[in-house]
C-alpha cells in the first residue's frame, strides 16, 4: 500500500517490523468536553485505515490513550489543564469528568461505526511507566530539573524532528500568540515531562516522583502508552494534523532518546474538519457534536460518508448545504442497493474485478473518494444482482457504512407500503421511498375524489423534487428525473 509519510513528506510503500503485522498507535481524545465532528473526522479516517490494513491481510494491534490528565489548554506547556476546567465548568470532580466524557466518545464512535481499538488507556492508569522514563531519561542527561518542572532539552539532540506545515516560527513556543515563555526552559523548545509546579496551584491529579508530587506531560503518556503496549517498535502512529507539532514532535523525541533507536517510521495525520469561519475547536464554546446530528435528524452514518468523500489530507469544509447534498447521495445509493434482487449466483471473477478496482483506489493513499466511486462502479457493472450484493458487503468491511442492512431496511418498508396499497387495489411502483409513496397516494385520492386541481398540484410538487409519475394499470410508477 502507498501511503503517504509526514515524517518523510512523501507517498511510500508502508512496511512494517514484523511482515504481515502492524502496530498502530492513535492519539485519543482529551475528554473534558463531548468530541466534535472534526476530532470525529480523526477517528473516522484512522478507522478506515485500520480496517483496511485487516482487508488487505495485514494483522493489526491498535492502541489509543484517552488523555485525562496533562494536556494544558497551550499545546505548549502552558495555560490550564483542561481536565480542570472541564471540573469546573461543570462543578464536578476530574474523574466524573472523564468517565462520564469518556463513555460519551465511545458512544459517538459506535455511531459513526468507529471500532474500538484493541487497547484503550486512559493517561491516568500508567504513571509509574511515565515516572520510569522520565527517570530514564534523566540518568541519559536528555532531561533536567529546573524551577520545580522536569525538562526534555531538545539541546542534546541531533536533530528535532519537525514534521510538515510547519515553520521556524511555529516552533518558537514563546512568540506565539498568548503563550508566555517559561523561563525554567534551557531553549525554547524544551517541554515539561513531568510538572510539580504549575501556574494552577489546585492541580485536582497528583502522584509522588522522585522530583515532587506531581503529574506528567501531555506529551509523555502517548510514548509510555504506546511503549507498553506497542513494543519497542511502533510501525504506524495517528493523530489530527494539529497533533503534528509539538506533540508528535515530542513524542519522537522523547521516546528515541529513551529507547536509544528509532520508534516509529510512518505518521499518518488527517487534516481538519473547518466551518466556513475556521477551524472546528471545542474551547471555541458551541460545537457540533455527534448528538446535536442526531438532534436535526440526520444519520450519523451519513457523516461518515460525508467523510469518506473527501482525501485524509485535505481541509473538508462542514455547512449544513454540504451535509444536506450528502443525504440525498446516501438515500440515492440505499435506494439503489434495495432495488438489487438478493439470492442467485454470484460471479466470482466479475466480483474480483470491481474488489481490485476497490483496493486499488484505498493502496493509493486511502483514496476514500475513489473508493465511493467503486462502490457505483459495483452498481453499473454489468454482472448478477447476487454478485453486486456480495461486492458491497465486502467493501463494507472498510467503509462501514451499514449499506446492506439499511437496504434491507428500505426495501421490506418498500414491500409492505406495496402490500398495503395492492390490498387497496392501487400498486405504487418506485424506489421505495416512503415520503414520494405517500404523496403518491395521496395524488391518488385527490383523483378518485375527482380533486384533478390537488391531484395536480402534487404531481407539481414531485416534479418540484425531480419525481415523475407515470399512470400504469392498477397504481402508479415514479422515477427520478
Ligand atoms: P483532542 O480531544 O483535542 O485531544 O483531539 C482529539 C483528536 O482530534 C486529535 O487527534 C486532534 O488532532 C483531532 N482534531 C482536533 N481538531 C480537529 C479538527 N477540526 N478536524 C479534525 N481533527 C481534529
Ligand atoms: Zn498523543
Amino acid at each position: 500500500m502507498q501511503l503517504y509519510n509526514s515524517a518523510t513528506r512523501k507517498k511510500e510503500e508502508f512496511q512494517t517490523h514484523t511482515p504481515g503485522h502492524v502496530e498502530m498507535y492513535t492519539c485519543g481524545p482529551t475528554v473534558y468536553h463531548f468530541a466534535h465532528i472534526g476530532n470525529l473526522r480523526s477517528y473516522i479516517m484512522e478507522d478506515v485505515l485500520e480496517k483496511y490494513l485487516r482487508y488487505a491481510g495485514y494483522d493489526v494491534n491498535r492502541v489509543m490513550n484517552i488523555t485525562d490528565v496533562g494536556h494544558l489548554t497551550s499545546d505548549a506547556d502552558e495555560g490550564e489543564d483542561k481536565m480542570l476546567k472541564g471540573a469546573k465548568r461543570e462543578n464536578k470532580t476530574v474523574m466524573d469528568i472523564a468517565r462520564f466524557y469518556t463513555d460519551a466518545f465511545f458512544d459517538d464512535c459506535r455511531k459513526l461505526n468507529i471500532k474500538t481499538p484493541d487497547v484503550v488507556q486512559p493517561a491516568t492508569g500508567l504513571i509509574d511507566d511515565y515516572i520510569h522514563i522520565v527517570s530514564t531519561l534523566m540518568e541519559k542527561e536528555y532531561a533536567y530539573f529546573s524551577g520545580g518542572n522536569v525538562y526534555f532539552d531538545t539541546s542534546k539532540l541531533d536533530r528535532y524532528y519537525v514534521f510538515n506545515d510547519h515553520n521556524e516560527e511555529d516552533l518558537a513556543v514563546g512568540v506565539r500568540e498568548g503563550v508566555e515563555e517559561d523561563t525554567n526552559k534551557r531553549n525554547k523548545n524544551d517541554f515539561v515531562l513531568w510538572f510539580t509546579k504549575s501556574k494552577f496551584e489546585d492541580q485536582a491529579l497528583k502522584w509522588d516522583s522522585p522530583w515532587g508530587e506531581g503529574y506528567p506531560g501531555w506529551h509523555i503518556e502517548c510514548s509510555g502508552i504506546s511503549m507498553k503496549f506497542n513494543g519497542e517498535y511502533l510501525d504506524l502512529h495517528c493523530g489530527g494534523i494539529d497533533n503534528a507539532f509539538p506533540h508528535h514532535t515530542n513524542e519522537i523525541a522523547q521516546s528515541e532518546s529513551y529507547l536509544g533507536h528509532t520508534w516509529c517510521p510512518h505518521w499518518f495525520h488527517v487534516h481538519h474538519l473547518n466551518t466556513n469561519d475556521g477551524k472546528m475547536s471545542k474551547s471555541k464554546g458551541e460545537f457540533l457534536t455527534v448528538s446535536l446530528l442526531e438532534e436535526k435528524g440526520y444519520d450519523p452514518l451519513v457523516y461518515r460518508m460525508f467523510c469518506l468523500q473527501s482525501h485524509y489530507r485535505k481541509g473538508l469544509v462542514f455547512s449544513w448545504d454540504n451535509l444536506d447534498n450528502a443525504v440525498g447521495t446516501f438515500n440515492k445509493l440505499i435506494g439503489r442497493i434495495a432495488n438489487l434482487k438478493p439470492g442467485g449466483e454470484v460471479d466470482e471473477a466479475a466480483a474480483q474485478e470491481l474488489k481490485d478496482k476497490f483496493k486499488a483506489a484505498l493502496d493509493n493513499d486511502l483514496n476514500t473518494a475513489l473508493a465511493m466511486t467503486a462502490v457505483y462502479d459495483v452498481l453499473k457493472a454489468k454482472t448478477t444482482d447476487a454478485t453486486k450484493l456480495a461486492v458491497l458487503d465486502d467493501f463494507d468491511q472498510v467503509l462501514s457504512l451499514d449499506l446492506l442492512a439499511k437496504a434491507e431496511v428500505k426495501r421490506k418498508e418498500a414491500e409492505k407500503a406495496a402490500a398495503a396499497k395492492s390490498a387497496g387495489g392501487y400498486t405504487i411502483l418506485g424506489e421505495g421511498d416512503p415520503a414520494v409513496d405517500t404523496l403518491v397516494m395521496q395524488r391518488y385520492e385527490a383523483k378518485k375524489a375527482k380533486n384533478f386541481a390537488e391531484a395536480d398540484r402534487i404531481r407539481d410538487e414531485l416534479k418540484a423534487q425531480g419525481i415523475e409519475i407515470t399512470d400504469v394499470p392498477g397504481g402508479a410508477k415514479w422515477s427520478r428525473i
